[in-house]
């Protein structure tokens, strides 16, 4: 017997294993999709690390002068 971890309090339906029931599931599902690992924004681009050197480069002559 095993609980369904999204509403714990029901056990779980082999159909929807290991939830309760499909509401379940698809909250667990959007947790997925919809949640922070599927918005591209939080990602840092490709080149940050450029973005990163050039604002260093701008940065050091002032500080040598
Ligand atoms: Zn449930």
């Amino acid at each position: 017997m095993a609980i369904c971890p999204i509403c714990q309090n029901k056990e779980a339906v082999a159909a929807f294993k290991p939830f309760c029931c499909k509401r379940c599931a698809d909250i667990d599902l959007h947790r997925w999709m919809g949640g922070h690992y599927a918005i591209p924004a939080v990602e840092p681009p490709d080149n940050w690390e450029e973005t990163l050197d050039a604002g260093l480069d701008s940065d050091d002559p002032s500080k040598i002068h």
